[in-house]
């Protein structure tokens, strides 16, 4: 390999400058040319790409966002897409990539792999940790900070009126933010969709009282089909219960700001200098994971697999901790 193109796609998250950094640091390191292509896929297909050096990426470690910026793109979906997608590339002398995203766009670059026989290394970009094979994912640390202090605020007006908070966190189809972020900020309960699926969360809470003492009561919800979100939960009490001061807070893009924690910062950084690692051991189409605080080679298969269960032991924490 004697060029790699980087990108960053789907969701942005804070830290995906320092993986940026850190990819075009290792790989300039070794002796590999770096490309920086713009807005992801969508950059790639309109050939929107600029040779980095490493100053390129001086002074971003610490910047949320992605200076590559992110794209979705559809036509990327698309045979047609990907065959301009893969001309650029021929074009520009790009040899291998590394694509910084989600669940979807790992999936997008496991389609494009196959196709093409194109090497790639994909490394988890989403605050969701909703990828298989990595205990987190880069985002999710400073996106649970971000809410815990978020969370830590509306409680303070919420003890004021003894009230009941649905505050509506991101997530998609993975609990992991409202459920870590409830026991982060002492929360009383998380509605996720991993448990929602299998039962009505709501009715059990409303059962239970909410809480034994007589105080406000702040419930995390992931903004979720299954869940149906904050606000139809509220309507629901409302309804059913109008004994309750039901309020609705949906904390939306704030979660995806914010300058990276140091823990987003390392991991990005190790993920990033691992991908170049990964290409020169022969590696292709596996995600960079991180488990028991080693770095892991996930196929791309397993990475996006929908499969990802909520730890138990999270749950009873919240549970037990909350009574
Ligand atoms: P994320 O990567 O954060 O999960 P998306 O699900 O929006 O975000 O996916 C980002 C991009 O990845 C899409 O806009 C598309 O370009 C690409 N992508 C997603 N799914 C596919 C697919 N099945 N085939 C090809 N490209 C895909």
């Amino acid at each position: 390999i004697k060029c790699i193109g980087v990108l960053t796609s789907g969701g942005d998250a804070p830290g995906m400058n320092a993986a940026i950094r850190a990819v075009t640091r290792a790989a300039i390191f070794n002796g590999i040319r770096v490309k920086g292509i713009y807005k992801g896929y969508r950059g790639l297909i309109a050939g929107d790409v600029v040779e980095f050096k490493t100053d390129s990426v001086s002074n971003i470690i610490q910047r949320g966002g992605t200076i590559l910026k992110t794209a979705r793109c559809d036509e990327f979906k698309t045979i047609e897409g990907r065959k301009v997608a893969y001309e650029t590339m021929t074009r520009e002398g790009i040899n291998a990539l590394v694509v910084i995203g989600g669940d979807g766009s790992l999936t997008g670059a496991n389609i494009f792999a196959n196709e093409y026989n194109i090497p790639i290394v994909g490394l988890p970009g989403t605050i969701d940790n909703d990828l298989n094979g990595t205990d987190v994912t880069i985002g999710y640390d400073t996106a649970l900070n971000t809410i815990m202090e978020a969370v830590d605020k509306i409680r303070d007006t919420a003890t004021s009126h003894e009230r009941l908070f649905f505050i509506e966190v991101m997530g998609r189809n993975c609990g992991y933010l409202a459920l870590n972020s409830a026991i982060a900020a002492g929360a009383e309960a998380a509605i996720i969709p991993e448990i929602s699926i299998e039962k009505d969360q709501l009715a059990e809470l409303i059962e239970q009282g909410f809480r034994k003492s007589k105080n406000s009561s702040m419930v995390l919800v992931t903004e979720s089909e299954v869940t149906g979100g904050a606000l139809k939960l509220a309507e629901r009490v409302k309804n059913e219960y109008p004994q309750y001061d039901v309020r609705v807070s949906i904390l939306g893009h704030l979660q995806r700001g914010g300058s990276p924690s140091a823990q987003d910062r390392i991991l990005a950084s190790r993920m990033g200098v691992a991908a170049i690692q990964a290409f020169l051991e022969d590696q292709r189409n596996v995600m960079i994971g991180i488990r028991e605080n080693e770095i892991d080679y996930v196929p791309f298969q397993r990475a996006i697999k929908k499969e990802r269960e909520i730890s138990e032991e999270l749950l009873e924490v919240l549970r037990i901790s909350s009574i």
